[in-house]
C-alpha cells in the first residue's frame, strides 16, 4: 500500500502549490492589482482557482490525515495487545514486534529504517538542544510514536468511552478524565458503575442485591438504620451474593436473606408498619 507512511510529501507539496499567485491569463489587461507582499500580485480573476486549489488541498490533506490515523489507532492496539501478551518486554522489544508484524504484511517496516534529520540547536540560550527537521504530518506521527514507545509513555484504551488516554496517577487506571456524553461526569468517575450496571442487568442475583442494597441506603439517609449497621449488612450481603453467584446458595436462598427484617407497610390497614420475620 502507497498510503503507508510512504513518500506523500511531494504529492503534498505539489498540491500546495497552485496556492501561489498565477501569472496573468493571456489577453487580460493586469487590472485591480493588489500587492499583498513584495513581488507578489494579486489578481481577483484568479479568487475562483485558488478557492478551488485551495479546497482540493484541504479534502486532500484530511483524507491523508485520516489514512495516517488509521494507521496510528491500529499500531497503538496491537502495542496494547502485545503489552497485555508479553508483560516483560522492554520498550522497544514492543516496536520491534510491531515492526516484524508490518515486514512480514507489507515487506518493510512502518517506522523505523526512514531517518530523521536530527541536529543539535540553542533555543533557551545557553543550554544546547537535540532538535529535529521533520517535513511531513506522516513522518510527524512516525515520530511521536516512536518516541511514546520509548519513553515507555502508558497509553491506554478507557473501558468506558473506548478511547485512548495517558493515566495521570496510576497506571492501573481503567477510565479516562473525559467528561462522559451528556452525563456531566468524567468516565473515571461513572465508568466502573455504568459498567457494574451493564453487568448487573440480566443478572437476577445482582439486581435483587442491587435492589437491596439501595433500600437499605436510603434507610440509612432516612435516619432509619445506622452506617455501622449498614456497612455491616453490606459486607455480609457481599458475602451472601458471592456465594449463591458460587452456587453455594440457591437464588430463593439469597432473596430470603436479603428480605430478613425488611418493614413492609401492611396491606389495607391504613399505612400501619408490620415487621417481616426475622430469619
Ligand atoms: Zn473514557
Amino acid at each position: 500500500m502507497t498510503d503507508r507512511f510512504g513518500d506523500r510529501c511531494a504529492a503534498d507539496r505539489d498540491l500546495i502549490n497552485p496556492l501561489r499567485p498565477q501569472p496573468p491569463l493571456p489577453g487580460r489587461a493586469p487590472a485591480n492589482r493588489l500587492p499583498i507582499c513584495p513581488g507578489d500580485t494579486w489578481n481577483p480573476d484568479n479568487e475562483k482557482l485558488l478557492y478551488r486549489a485551495a479546497k482540493e488541498a484541504a479534502e486532500h490533506i484530511i483524507l491523508n490525515f485520516k489514512s495516517i490515523q488509521k494507521t496510528i489507532i491500529h499500531a497503538i492496539e496491537r502495542l496494547l495487545e502485545l503489552r497485555e501478551k508479553f508483560p516483560d518486554a522492554s520498550s522497544m522489544e514492543y516496536l520491534y514486534m510491531l515492526e516484524e508484524e508490518y515486514r512480514k504484511e507489507e515487506s518493510k517496516y512502518l517506522i523505523i529504517e526512514k531517518p530523521f534529520k536530527a541536529f543539535y540547536g540553542v533555543i533557551k540560550p545557553p543550554e544546547i538542544v537535540e532538535l529535529y527537521e521533520i517535513d511531513t504530518i506522516r513522518d510527524l506521527f512516525r515520530f511521536e510514536f516512536v518516541k511514546m514507545i520509548e519513553h515507555d509513555i502508558f497509553i491506554k484504551k478507557c473501558k468506558n468511552c473506548g478511547q485512548f488516554f495517558i493515566p495521570r496517577r496510576r497506571t492501573n487506571a481503567k477510565y479516562c478524565e473525559r467528561i462522559y456524553g451528556d452525563t456531566n461526569r468524567k468516565c473515571s468517575e461513572i465508568g466502573a458503575m455504568l459498567r457494574y450496571e451493564k453487568k448487573v442487568a440480566g443478572n437476577p442475583v445482582l439486581e435483587a442485591h442491587k435492589k437491596a442494597y439501595r433500600r437499605l441506603h436510603s434507610r440509612v439517609r432516612a435516619k432509619k438504620m445506622t452506617q455501622t449497621a449498614f456497612m455491616k449488612w453490606s459486607d455480609e450481603s457481599v458475602k451472601k451474593r458471592d456465594a449463591c453467584l458460587d452456587g453455594e446458595l440457591t437464588f430463593e436462598e439469597f432473596v430470603a436473606w436479603l428480605e430478613q427484617g425488611r418493614v413492609r407497610r401492611a396491606r389495607g390497614k391504613g399505612g400501619k408498619q408490620q415487621k417481616v420475620t426475622m430469619g
